[in-house]
């Protein structure tokens, strides 16, 4: 594309997550040079992959909704998804076990869901119930589609700017947003029954929030699983970021692994650059930062008038951070799905550990990953590279999970025995590897740990993250999970598109030149 203000920017992204990639596809698309600094070996962040003795975990996000995101950064650059990777779709979408050893099964088709809802509940209405929170979750889908979605929003009066005056209809959209009642709140006055509103609520594990303190316009994400879909990639999650390099690279961007930014060279107006830990300066005319953006401004702009105002506007909590267990099994277990969760016996007491007392919970809630189902490769024939996450705490002082870890792992197993049917699980695992909140926390340079960014917590205010175009320092532009619309996989890389149409639009309108070389 020509630019047409002038020559192109050369631009720095901080950092090769889904965020940083999408931002840096968007933007070679758009003409602009760029080039993407990442601290680890490898791209893709999160979305990394683990290989041992012949099995293939993927390391951190294995659920993939949302599809049409990543379609989205892809036809900027006029290519097409389906030539770079194969998508299945997964339906049923999850199993759920619960601790009185029933099982429900989450299915897209929401009439069907209705019917089995029926059958599976004892209290009347559950079906019913189910569809009228679907019709809720719908309609704040769509206005998260209208006021939240593609643009750079930090707060209620960006909404408002592009709802435009404040009319009737906004007006109608602001009171279905249900404001000032928590997720767990509008689930149970539509579901009567509390098994399958435990498994809703699930929806908020997404965003690594609890689903009493979060805002009720988030029961929308419930919506965009279900219209869209629950979709694997072959090869595993790990086949987006390799999808995304590559296209990355055909576009022209210098992707260069291995270097840690250290700050943000500025002269407190505007952005300037980069410096390394080598030592070494980039000149850029704009920055995207995917390191998370607290952490972007207390270290990247340690002591700066843009940290400051950046720490006084609002506090930021992080998100929860998670325990996960990579197994290899000799035998898989034929009752799972490739998505399963086997429930904690007491959502408000799992919930009240993990978000409150900031300890793990003795009873918690696993989410079990058995991709052999749609991809018998990930493991010798017969076994199963079973992936299991436990949510915890973000991490705090006194967390050693150095010698925490034995102990929870012994916590986790016995859960999937006694609720998830896998009896003799120790008996199966022949190779085994553990991620920690620790290990999160060095790997991805996260907040405490947290595996999804900053919090929703606030039944006002939880929804909004820090705006993608900083409003402290020109040239500065945030993407990833800890800015907005938050995290998980289609949200982060929502997220990157938005930092690069922000940067490119601003150049249009004659707020941002090319100046470094
Ligand atoms: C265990 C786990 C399970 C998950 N499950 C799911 C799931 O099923 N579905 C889903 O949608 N999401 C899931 N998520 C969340 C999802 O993975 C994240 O929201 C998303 O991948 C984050 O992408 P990101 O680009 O924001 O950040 P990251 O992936 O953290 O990438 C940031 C990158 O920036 C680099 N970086 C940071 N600072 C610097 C610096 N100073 N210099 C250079 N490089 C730097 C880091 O090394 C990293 O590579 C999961 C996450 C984890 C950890």
């Amino acid at each position: 594309m020509i630019q047409q203000n002038g020559r192109s920017l050369n631009i720095g992204v901080v950092g090769g997550g889904l965020a940083g990639l999408a931002a840096a596809c968007t933007l070679a698309a758009r003409g602009h040079r760029v080039t993407l600094l990442e601290k680890n070996e490898w791209v893709g962040g999160k979305a990394a992959v683990h290989q041992q003795d012949g099995y293939r975990f993927d390391m951190g996000p294995t659920i993939l909704t949302l599809p049409s995101v990543l379609k989205r950064i892809f036809s900027e650059a006029n290519r097409k998804l389906e030539d770079y990777m194969d998508l299945v779709p997964l339906d049923p979408q999850w199993r759920c076990f619960f601790e009185d050893g029933s099982v429900l099964d989450l299915i897209s088709d929401i009439q069907k869901m209705r019917e089995n809802l029926d059958k599976f509940s004892k209290n009347p209405g559950a079906g019913a119930g189910y569809e009228r929170f679907m019709q809720i979750s719908k309609q704040l889908h769509k206005v998260s589609d209208k006021f939240f979605f593609w643009r750079s929003v930090g707060g209620i009066a960006d909404t408002m700017e592009v709802g435009g005056a404040f009319s009737p209809a906004v007006l109608k959209d602001v009171l279905s947003l249900r404001m000032g009642r928590s997720v767990a709140g509008l689930v149970r006055s539509c579901v009567p029954d509390e098994r399958a509103a435990q498994m809703i609520d699930h929806f908020t594990q997404y965003v690594g929030s609890s689903p009493e303190a979060s805002p009720a316009v988030l029961c929308g994400i419930a919506h965009m699983q279900t219209e869209e879909g629950v979709w694997y990639p072959i090869g595993g999650t790990r086949a987006v970021p390799v999808a995304l390099e590559k296209l990355a690279r055909e576009l022209g961007v210098d992707i260069r692994t291995s270097i840690d930014v250290v700050s943000i060279q500025n002269d407190g107006q505007s952005v300037r650059g980069v410096t390394t830990a080598s030592g070494e300066t980039f000149q850029f005319d704009a920055v995207v930062s995917n390191c998370d953006s607290v952490r972007t401004h207390r270290e990247l702009l340690n002591g700066t008038a843009t940290e400051k105002k950046f720490e006084k506007r609002r506090k930021y909590e992080p998100a929860c951070s998670g325990v996960v267990l990579y197994l290899g099994l000799n035998q898989k277990y034929d009752h799972l799905l490739h998505h399963n969760f086997v429930f904690s016996k007491d959502p408000h007491e799992e919930f009240d550990y993990i978000y409150r007392q900031g300890k793990p919970a003795p009873d918690p809630t696993a989410y079990v990953c058995a991709p052999s189902i749609s991809e018998p490769a990930v493991a010798p024939p017969g076994g199963e590279a079973l992936y299991i996450l436990v949510h915890t705490p973000y991490l705090r002082p006194e967390h050693d999970w150095s010698k925490m870890l034995p102990e929870y792992r012994e916590v986790i197993l016995d859960k999937l025995e006694r609720t998830g049917g896998m009896k003799g699980i120790r008996d199966r695992i022949v190779c085994e590897a553990s991620l920690t909140p620790e290990g999160i926390h060095k790997r991805y340079r996260v907040l405490n740990g947290a595996i999804y960014g900053l919090a929703s917590h606030g039944k006002y205010l939880g929804a909004f993250k820090p705006a993608n175009r900083s409003k402290d320092l020109k040239g500065l532009y945030l993407a990833g999970g800890a800015a907005h619309p938050g995290p998980g996989m289609p949200m982060v890389l929502m997220s990157g598109w938005i930092a690069g149409d922000t940067v490119d639009n601003d150049h249009q309108a004659g707020q941002l030149a090319a100046t470094a070389t």
